[in-house]
């Protein structure tokens, strides 16, 4: 359906410019932006996905990956089609490379709709992932308003692309900003994304934690190997999030399967990645996880870096906490930064 769209202006040359995410294309009559999910149609821009829906599904909150927000809750999960990146490692690309123009894809599923059925799937919070959220702000905010009324929590699973307007206006109803930190390296950026400032996701982020503290946060990296595997690049990022988000913030290092445009890269080493999280933990992260590798014991449980005891224990999307109260360890009450 189309709908009006919240963030563009008009330019002294006709043209509109779209400020909803940081690509902030510049759109003549007719004209599609780079996501392809909006368009100038008689000075407006328009988005073509509000209330579209190519995946729905009630997943547990580890599934995102989220280990530290209510834990072992189920959070509805929605997808659109289209994105602001062109990642070359998609593993989502059957909807992520598809556009607004051709919503076959799609079923519609409008912000009322989305909120009943995640109170009747008895899921207590809601996420926009599968594909990048931000492309799709009208439909996140509206729904994420009324979810916030029926006391359902809220988390974007995002490429950290949008701009900081698009973050002002959503932020007042979100919990959980999970992002994708996925390289400290430009030609990472350019070459498998086609993003040409990448610090921008950087800055976002920041942004997000300094104004908006209640907001929880965790990151994800993809680790790729020859692409973003090096020790300076996962040093980079690690030293990145202990300055700027805290060392009690979440870092998860995933594995990466070939997908899509990167058929020709191997999957992870499981060295590689055992090798990533010390690499964080060195880096002084108290929390690192290993995503999409069960083949290591221990990658997704959580230890009190204090009394080191086992506080929650995950496997295959199963988890058992073991001793937490309000947040903070049973055993030490160490804050662990966990939300209850
Ligand atoms: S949301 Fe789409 S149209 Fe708007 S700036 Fe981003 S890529 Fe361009």
């Amino acid at each position: 359906m189309d709908k009006e769209t919240l963030l563009f202006e008009k330019l002294p040359s006709g043209a509109l410019r779209c400020n909803t995410c940081q690509r902030t294309c510049i759109l003549n009559e007719g004209q599609w932006g780079y996501c392809k999910t909006r368009i100038n149609k008689n000075g407006k821009i328009y988005s073509t996905i509000y209330g579209s829906i190519s995946s729905v599904f009630p997943d547990p909150i580890e599934k995102k990956p989220v280990f530290h927000f209510k834990p072992n809750s189920r959070i509805m999960s929605f997808g659109t089609l289209g994105c602001n990146f062109r990642c070359k490692f998609c593993q989502n690309w059957d909807i992520s490379y598809a556009t607004g123009q051709d919503l076959r894809k799609a079923q519609e599923i409008m912000p009322e709709k989305a909120v009943e059925m995640t109170k009747k799937l008895k899921c207590e919070g809601v996420a926009w992932t599968y594909n990048e959220p931000s492309i799709w702000l009208e439909y996140t905010l509206d729904t994420a308003k009324l979810a916030k009324k029926e006391n359902i929590y809220t988390c974007y699973v995002t490429n950290g692309f949008a701009t900081k307007e698009h973050i002002d206006l959503i932020a007042p109803y979100l919990d959980i900003y999970r992002v994708d930190l996925k390289s400290f390296d430009k030609k990472f950026y350019r070459e498998l994304i086609n993003v040409v400032k990448f610090e921008g996701v950087y800055e976002n982020t920041k942004y997000v934690k300094d104004k908006y503290p209640e907001i929880h946060i965790e990151c994800v990296t993809n680790v790729i190997p020859s692409w973003n595997d090096s020790e300076e690049n996962l040093k980079k990022i690690a030293e990145w999030i202990v300055k700027n988000l805290g060392k009690k913030t979440p870092w998860h290092v995933s594995r990466f399967h070939p997908d899509a445009q990167l058929l020709d890269v191997p999957e992870t080493p499981l060295e590689t990645l055992s090798k990533a999280k010390e690499i964080g933990e060195k880096a002084g992260l108290e929390f690192v996880y290993i995503g999409n590798a069960p083949a290591i014991e221990d990658g997704e449980n959580t230890y009190c870096p204090n009394c080191k005891k086992l506080v929650i224990e995950r496997s295959f999307y199963s988890t058992k906490v073991i001793s937490l109260k309000e947040g903070k360890c049973g055993f030490c009450g160490e804050d662990l930064n966990i939300r209850v």
